[in-house]
């Protein structure tokens, strides 16, 4: 339903909060929006596009788009340590249909209520689907993680599970939906990925180095070795092995193998530890903080493995559980 809607209505009906943070000074409606900071943090920022056909399928549901879109941001504000605070949100799209609005817009909103996130501004114009999203937070000085400060001899560690996104994916874009429930699970993987912002904030304190994976694990810790080349020779080595997936993925390639005798079906690494979507954590720790961090995680009860360990390089090496080396020659995803 396409309604006589003009640009200001559109933002007064359907982007207009009603959660109210109390460092939001002024919020929707103003030139800019005026915050104020908590005293003794520091502001992390980060913005992300989302392109209709190019970050998720034409026909991904207005709400699933809307929640992305926040969890995107949350995600890499997460990586940081950084604890969300506010949202703009600068929207394009090709017409004032209004179901598509409600949708979109009661999901933006449910989310950034769930993440104790506020939309304080933003831009809508008409133009093809696209939602830029820009997510700011707030960091303790002496926790940030950056991804510069991988050493030699620290342990890589990544949460949840790898490759659900990607194999729901490949599965929508096949239409072969071999198993309904495994399909449905990595579909939500997709469009509903889980930043894992309250377990980065609290590990912050314990670990210097994190990353969240958007392009797969090879091309985001790449982006570690590479900025911590600057204080030393950086590599790593990955048993693949360790490498978490879930079991709705594996059971997809016992399927897709068909072994005659019942033996675990090859799993295609490649495709878990080179395409985007995860949204989970990599996380580079020192010897000194490895139970800690663990310690943590059990306590959170979030799934926390182990997958390799930085070493004096050059690059990045796959093992199996045996040692043997593995070649993985794609990278990760890449726009150009
Ligand atoms: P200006 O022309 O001064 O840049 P706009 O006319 O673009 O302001 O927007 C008017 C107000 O509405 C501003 O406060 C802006 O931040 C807000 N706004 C515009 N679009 C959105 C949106 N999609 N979501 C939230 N706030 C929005
Ligand atoms: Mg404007």
């Amino acid at each position: 339903m396409t309604e006589d809607f003009g640009e200001f209505d559109i933002i007064r009906n359907f982007f207009t909060p009603d959660t109210r943070r109390e460092d939001v000074d002024i919020g929707v409606g103003d030139d800019c929006a005026v915050l104020t900071a908590p005293a003794g943090k520091k502001i992390a920022t980060t913005v992300d596009t989302l392109i209709a056909g190019v970050h998720f399928p034409f026909s991904t549901l207005p709400e699933d788009i809307a929640y992305k879109s926040i969890a995107v941001c949350v995600s890499d504000l997460a990586a940081m340590g950084a604890t969300p605070a506010w949202l703009t949100l600068a929207l394009s799209i090709p017409d004032a249909d209004t179901q598509w609005l409600q949708s979109f817009s009661r999901s933006f909103s449910d989310t950034a209520k769930y993440f104790d996130m506020q939309l304080i501004g933003g831009d809508t114009t008409r133009g093809p689907l696209s939602i830029t999203v820009q997510a700011t937070g707030f960091v303790e000085p002496g926790h940030i993680m950056r991804r510069d400060s991988a050493r030699p001899g620290d342990s890589i560690f990544v949460t949840g599970s790898l490759g659900d996104a990607a194999l729901g994916l490949l599965l929508l874009n096949e239409q072969k939906i071999i198993d309904k429930p495994v399909f449905e699970y990595c579909l939500g993987r997709l469009n509903r990925p889980t930043p894992r912002v309250e377990f980065a904030c609290a590990v912050a304190e314990y670990c210097a180095c994190a990353i969240d994976i958007s392009d797969g694990l090879v091309a985001d810790l790449g982006h570690i070795l590479e900025a911590s080349q600057k204080f030393s020779q950086c590599g790593a080595e990955i048993i693949v092995d360790a490498v978490p997936v879930s079991s709705e993925l594996r059971s997809y390639y016992d399927r897709v193998s068909n072994t005659s005798d019942n033996s675990p079906g090859a799993i295609n690494w490649e495709l878990v530890l080179c395409s985007g979507d995860d949204y989970e954590l990599c996380l580079v720790v020192s010897e000194q903080q490895v139970s800690a961090v663990v310690s943590l995680a059990d306590s959170m009860r979030l799934p926390l493995s182990r997958v390799g360990v930085i070493n004096a390089g050059p690059g990045l090496q796959f093992v199996d559980a045996s040692g043997e080396s593995l070649t993985i020659t794609k990278s990760g995803y890449d726009h150009f």
